[in-house]
């Protein structure tokens, strides 16, 4: 079969290409969610063969995540990662989309829209509304309980964590987070997404935090006290544990890539359900985000950032 011609606009219905490959239990993903993790997880989707529909409320964030996907495909090229025929084929998977009603169909939906419980549970119940097939409800929280998310779903066996780490394209960690109700087939079933887009799946019982978020965001806390207390730059805090612990990137440096207010909520989120003094929010977080300095997608965080 030649390959798929490049569409020029992400917003054209797609072709159905399910009969042109053996079909998974897992054909078609929605992410629901075009922001810094959303757009990520729809590129190694649709790198991975899936059809997916990449849904996000603002119109103008849908078309910069588009457009952060093709930037990083044409990365990928530049880098000799990715082919020009891989590219194509990964756009030419990916539809965009403003409304539920154009993910009605799908098999698995991913959703990546700002972590607050009431939003998350809200969607599913939307999810649940809209539906007209079975599917999986994959969340990815960085911290929020996935048996809380799915309180009141009629499905809750149907629903999951799956936590990415960012950046998706390069990042190699799924945290499979199990609820009190998730069943073991759909665990089995989002591992073995996540081993299809070329992840290493670890499985995590639900408890605040998981494994990831408990100890990633405990050392950025303390990093921003040590930068009220003037223990040392930005950047030298950051790379004693570069050089020091040989981590590929210091903790303040990595919250500017999450985002500051992902981090607040997190933190928040941990002081209140594990009570410990150090998940308490540092007052440089809470004043920098009501500063609108968010990090990397704002232009500043801890530090300056010119390419966004
Ligand atoms: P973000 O703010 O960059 O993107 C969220 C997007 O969701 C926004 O574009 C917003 O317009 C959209 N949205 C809001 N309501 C929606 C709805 N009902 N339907 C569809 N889209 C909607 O946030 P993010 O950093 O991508 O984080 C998303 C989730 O992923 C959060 O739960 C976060 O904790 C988690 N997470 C983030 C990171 C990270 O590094 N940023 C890493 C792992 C997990």
């Amino acid at each position: 079969m030649p390959p798929p011609s490049r569409r020029t606009n992400i917003l054209e219905p797609l072709a159905d290409t399910r009969a042109d490959r053996t079909p998974p239990t897992i054909e078609t993903i929605a992410v629901l969610g075009a922001g810094t993790m959303g757009h990520g997880i729809a590129q190694v989707a649709a790198m991975s063969g899936y059809r997916v529909i990449l849904r996000d409320v603002d119109r103008e964030i849908l078309g910069r995540g588009v457009r952060a996907i093709e930037n990083n495909l044409a990365k990928g090229i530049a880098r000799g990662k990715v082919s020009e025929a891989e590219r194509d084929e990964t756009l030419q998977r990916i539809r965009g989309a403003t409304t539920l009603e154009e993910a009605r169909e799908v098999d698995l939906f991913i959703e990546a829209v700002p972590e607050r419980m009431e939003l998350k549970q809200q969607l599913l119940h939307e999810v649940e509304q809209t539906t007209v097939r079975p599917f999986i409800f994959a969340t990815n929280t960085s911290s929020l309980s996935i048996t809380e998310i799915a309180r009141q779903s009629a499905r809750p066996a149907h629903v999951v964590g799956m936590h990415f780490f960012n950046p998706v394209h390069l990042m190699r960690l799924i945290e499979i987070i199990v609820g009190a109700r998730t069943s073991a087939e759909t665990a089995e079933a989002v591992r073995q997404v996540g081993r299809r887009m070329r992840k290493e799946p670890i499985t995590v019982r639900d408890v605040p935090g998981f494994a990831s978020s408990r100890l990633g965001v405990a050392l950025g806390l303390e990093a921003m006290r040590m930068l009220e207390q003037d223990v040392a730059s930005a950047k030298d805090i950051d790379t004693a544990m570069e050089l020091g612990y040989n981590h590929p990137m210091g903790p303040l440096r990595l919250t500017d890539h999450v985002g500051l207010d992902v981090r607040l909520s997190i933190a928040e989120y941990l002081y209140r359900t594990l009570g410990a003094e150090n998940f308490r929010p540092p007052d440089i977080l809470r004043r920098l985000v009501g500063e609108g300095k968010l990090g990397r997608k704002s232009g500043e965080g801890f530090y300056q950032w010119e390419d966004e």
